[in-house]
């Protein structure tokens, strides 16, 4: 196997950002690259060492920049490539990596491409997926249940029915054309060459998989992906490909090893995180945990609390979904497409900081490199009045000034509305008063961050969860090379004292608080957690 540590992102920590809504530089109400250059030493404090550009590249913006009109320009809101290029120069100054977002299912109705096909150009015609008829499959396979009705619509320009897995204004590209995939190829290449260290892959699954009207197409082209892989590889020796495939577990470790994805985000061990935060029961949590565990030595999951999405809780039972609601997202209009909650992580959570702490605590002792939203480490809450996902992309919290130091823009010209009401307005919640107090949570966050690196076991060393009596208690232990780690954690607002660890010999590497030596037994405040490690490999 390989020395898995040489491997950067199996030990790093990914910040998920939007240049939108991160920091303003020209006054226009939309964030932007040079906004986001000025703040990279806000980044490298945080102790991340990659971030992920949500989509930034040109786009009418009907879906949050997932409808691209041209793949190798930056949308003129956010600065142009020259900005880019410097924003990279900077991040890589701090030893920061840049991933971005790679959206090739799909295209914007409006990229030329589409307007060149649907006006009958033959060159175009064959990069989207045509029908003469409405295919009987037409109402199958909707990602966006309630918003979205079909994924054939029929286009009057070019007299026929086109295939959108997505909205209707994002036509899918026909990948089984190999002059689409050597687009794609193009693409690729193109952003590499400028310097990034490797790209998100949105929507794998629709990705590799052919879509015809007669609907006798074969099921996913892993060879394909396999190609696409190799290619990057041969580009970019260490460029990473993280796979959103949210797909069922048995099919997994199709999309990792020598010719998938480096790291897929693991949607498993989310849902059952919260189910295990809801029930106050580890036992979900590390029953997912030992299910998607065994994946190729060179691969890694991603693991997150919160994204830009909804938290999907598609693959709960209709019981443990209706628990993880009622506990943290109550109300209709907290909840999206019947299956999800369009909530920030610190209003699920009530904004309680013993709860708050326990869940970063989770995410970043989980096997996996930890992604973090943009906004949660400071707290951030949500605006339920925004349209569907936009209650979770609201504008970075930065100072208690006007629009939260987002923006000199007029209220009115931002590109959303910072949360300006409420226990989660900028006014009470912002970078610059918690940068200032050292009993802050984005302290509280830097500390894990720091700890979670200087123990190089948590995400790289090998793992077990540790049998214990009491369920509320998650324990996790790790060892790589003479370093281990048990890493305890307790769901439950009660406080317990955990027997059966054996922790003689452990010391507090990092916890919620200062406690007595552990021994035979390991004590544990309400949401208290403690990461005890050997001596040997202390200070
Ligand atoms: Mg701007």
């Amino acid at each position: 196997m390989d020395a898995a540590g040489q491997r950067w992102y199996k030990d790093a920590l990914l910040y998920e950002v939007s240049v939108r809504a991160f920091a303003d530089s020209n006054g226009d109400g939309i964030g932007d690259f040079r906004g986001l250059t000025r703040r990279l030493d806000y980044l490298e404090g945080l102790g991340a060492s990659a971030v992920w550009l949500l989509p930034f590249q040109q786009s009418p913006w009907r879906d949050d920049g997932y409808d691209i009109t041209d793949h190798y320009a930056v949308d003129p809101s956010v600065g142009d490539l020259g900005d880019f290029v410097r924003f990279v120069e900077q991040a890589h100054d701090r030893g920061l990596r840049v991933l971005i977002d790679l959206v090739l299912n799909h295209t914007s109705n409006e990229h030329p491409w589409f307007q060149a096909a649907r006006a009958g150009d033959e060159r175009f015609r064959d990069y989207y997926v045509w029908s003469d008829t409405r295919p009987p499959d037409a109402e199958k396979g909707i990602v966006f249940p309630g918003v979205q009705k079909t994924t054939w619509s029929y286009d009057r320009a070019a007299k026929q029915w086109y295939f959108h897995r997505f909205y209707e204004f994002q036509p899918d590209l026909n990948i089984a054309n190999p002059v689409v995939r050597d687009e794609m190829e193009k693409i690729i290449g193109f952003w590499l060459n400028l310097g990034i260290s490797g790209f998100r892959v949105d929507a794998v699954p629709f990705l590799i998989e052919p879509v015809s009207a007669a609907n006798t197409a074969p099921g996913p082209e892993f060879d394909w992906l396999h190609t696409f892989r190799s290619y990057i590889t041969w580009r970019a020796g260490d460029a990473v490909l993280l796979g959103e495939a949210n797909v069922e577990r048995d099919q997994v470790q199709d999309y990792f090893g020598v010719g998938g994805m480096h790291m897929l985000f693991n949607f498993e061990a989310n849902q059952q995180l919260w189910l295990a935060l809801a029930r106050e029961e580890a036992a979900p949590l590390v029953e997912a945990l030992r299910d998607t565990a065994g994946i190729p030595g060179a691969d890694q999951w991603g693991t997150f609390l919160r994204n830009n999405d909804e938290l999907d809780l598609g693959r709960l039972s209709d019981e443990d979904r209706r628990l993880v609601f009622k506990r943290f997202g109550p109300s209709k209009r907290m909840q999206l497409y019947d299956r999800g909650i369009r909530r920030r992580l610190a209003p699920m959570l009530g904004g309680d900081r013993r709860l708050l702490e326990l869940a970063f605590a989770v995410l970043l002792a989980l096997p996996g490199t930890p992604v973090v939203f943009y906004g949660d480490e400071i707290g951030m809450g949500d605006d339920l009045s925004l349209r569907e996902r936009d209650a979770v992309r609201t504008p970075m919290q930065w100072s208690s000034g006007p629009n939260g130091g987002f923006s000199s823009a007029p209220r009115s010209h931002l590109v959303l509305p910072p949360i300006s009401r409420g226990a989660f307005s900028y006014r009470r919640v912002n970078v610059a008063e918690q940068h200032r107090d050292p009993s802050s949570f984005l302290h509280f966050v830097r500390r894990a961050i720091r700890a979670r690196r200087e123990l190089r076991a948590l995400g790289i060393g090998d793992w077990e969860a540790v049998r214990v009596h009491d369920p509320a208690v998650l324990a996790l232990r790790y060892h790589v090379e003479d370093q281990e780690l048990l890493a305890v954690h307790n769901l439950s607002s009660a406080r317990v004292r955990v027997r059966g660890l054996d922790a003689d010999g452990l010391t507090d590497a990092f916890a919620n608080r200062e406690y007595a030596a552990a021994s035979r037994s390991v004590e544990l405040d309400g949401y208290g957690f403690r990461w005890l490690q050997n001596v040997a490999a202390g200070y």
